[in-house]
């Protein structure tokens, strides 16, 4: 029967949560990498996917004794910089995440990003689970390397336990403010209904064991249906880059179906469909992440669920948040095409066509998209007046210029996480066009208001 559970693919997983909770480097601790360290600032700023195979999951959680039979193959594990790229993760127009990490600071407890990831779960019906991190900073924590959390508690001294179950009820409670049910994962009772707190430390692993089997058990116990593996192609552009060596690429998550060296595939693009053919599969080893510098595995076919580097001619333009198409030898080439515009044309469809508006530019559909729905919400109710994804060129601010001479505020560019080019900049300082640029949606719009602010005064 195709629903017995012995046919699944990996779940695939996000994390979520408020900057600085710790979420690349939960990831960085389960991977044994430090992408964190690494990373400008130490923010992420472009997604990856990790797949973690089911042996490591098995090794790093024996210690909770578990002995369930994991069903699954293993974990994909995507790190997203925010909320904005949960937009991307999306498939004809559902949510691809199977399940969420919310990641929580115990010392902080619920921040404003946690509730915006709180309520776009909500908006999505996305599972997920807590994690509760950084444990180790409550005063006077003994450290028990990589240990399961119970244990890690019961070597904690009176003062520790106190302070670790006044901070938890605090959270417990904030959580109820937002309407939801939470408890310590080992104390739930009502899994589904009431939500698991697994506490964890990124720096030392306590609790790590515990967030994998918890992840692993919950999703193949409760979407047996949604993580029976489909041989039809589902799947999502992540990102579009420049590798060197590799010319433009795209990293893209496979939810399900096959993809081969040498297929024929849409993808859509800001000129309309791209209609190319794979030259190449490329994988970065196990438990690596795919935006880590270093040699990728090369593939003659790859099943989902995985995060792949596609190379192929022609995906210069490629559009991350749009779907994959693979053409069969009898499918219908137009008709495929036709589909992979739809992904496109949903949100370009919201641009109000009264004339009148600033200019959006974002790096990505769901980022672009996200943007759109902000601005559109009465309390902001920003017109817009044209839309584009990618880096901010000439071309641009001179379509923004066009503005000057209807309302001058209008001519303006809201950049949402894409660069400037230095031509661009200086074309828009000559022309009096406003370039704001940011890349978390709020702080666009306070830049945006203040300027409106100012000019009315
Ligand atoms: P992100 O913005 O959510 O991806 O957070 P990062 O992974 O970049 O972590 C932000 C900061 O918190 C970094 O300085 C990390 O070293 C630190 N950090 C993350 N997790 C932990 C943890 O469990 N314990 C402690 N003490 N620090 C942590
Ligand atoms: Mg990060």
């Amino acid at each position: 029967s195709p629903s017995d559970g012995n046919n699944l693919r990996s779940p695939i997983c996000c994390i979520m949560g408020h900057v600085d909770t710790g979420k690349t480097k939960l990831l960085d601790c389960i991977r044994g990498t430090n992408v964190q360290g690494g990373e400008a600032g130490g923010i992420t700023q472009q997604i990856g996917a990790t797949y973690f195979p089911a042996e490591n999951i098995r090794e790093r959680t024996k210690e909770l004794k578990a002995d369930a039979t994991l069903k699954v193959p293993g974990l994909l594990v995507i790190d997203t910089p925010g909320h904005e790229s949960f937009n991307n993760l999306r498939s004809r127009g559902s949510g691809l995440c199977d399940i969420a990490i919310l990641v929580v600071d115990i010392m902080h407890g619920l921040e404003p990003q946690t509730i915006e990831s709180l309520n776009l779960l909500k908006m999505r019906n996305t599972e997920f689970i807590i994690a509760l991190n950084k444990v180790d900073r409550l005063y006077g924590w003994k450290t028990c390397r990589n240990a399961p959390i119970r244990k890690a508690m019961m070597k904690q001294s009176k003062d520790v336990k106190n302070e670790f179950n006044m901070k938890v009820t605090q959270i417990v409670t904030q959580f109820k403010e937002q309407g939801l049910n939470t408890e310590l994962y080992y104390k739930n009772k009502e899994m589904g209904e009431t939500f698991s707190i697994v506490p964890t430390s990124a720096i030392s692993g306590e609790g790590i064991p515990d967030m994998l089997l918890l992840l692993v058990q919950w999703t193949q116990r409760t979407m047996i249906e949604k993580l029976t593996y489909s041989e039809e192609v589902q799947c999502t552009v992540l990102e579009v880059k420049v590798i060197e060596g590799h010319g433009t690429t795209i990293d893209v998550v496979l939810v399900n179906g096959v993809l081969h060296e040498g297929d024929q595939i849409v993808v859509s693009g800001m000129q309309g469909p791209i209609v190319t053919t794979i030259r190449a599969l490329l994988t970065p080893h196990p438990m690596k992440e795919l935006r880590v510098k270093g040699s990728y595995i090369h593939h003659k076919e790859i099943k989902a669920a995985m995060g792949i580097k596609i190379t192929a001619q022609g995906l210069e333009h490629a559009i991350a948040g749009a779907s994959l198409y693979v053409v069969k030898p009898d499918d219908d080439l137009e008709y495929i095409k036709k589909a992979a515009l739809e992904d496109v044309e949903s949100v370009l469809s919201r641009v109000d066509r009264s004339g009148e508006g600033v200019c959006v530019q974002a790096s990505t559909l769901g980022s672009l998209e996200a943007l759109l729905e902000f601005l559109k919400t009465p309390e902001v109710n920003i017109p817009v007046n044209a839309i584009n994804i990618g880096p901010v060129h000439k071309k641009d601010v001179i379509k923004a210029g066009v503005m000057l001479e209807k309302k001058r505020e209008y001519s303006t560019i809201l950049a949402f996480d894409v660069k400037v080019t230095p031509e661009a900049r200086e074309l828009a300082d000559k022309l009096g066009v406003k370039i704001f640029s940011a890349d978390i949606i709020y702080h666009l719009f306070d830049q945006f208001k203040a300027y409106m602010d100012n000019i009315k005064e």
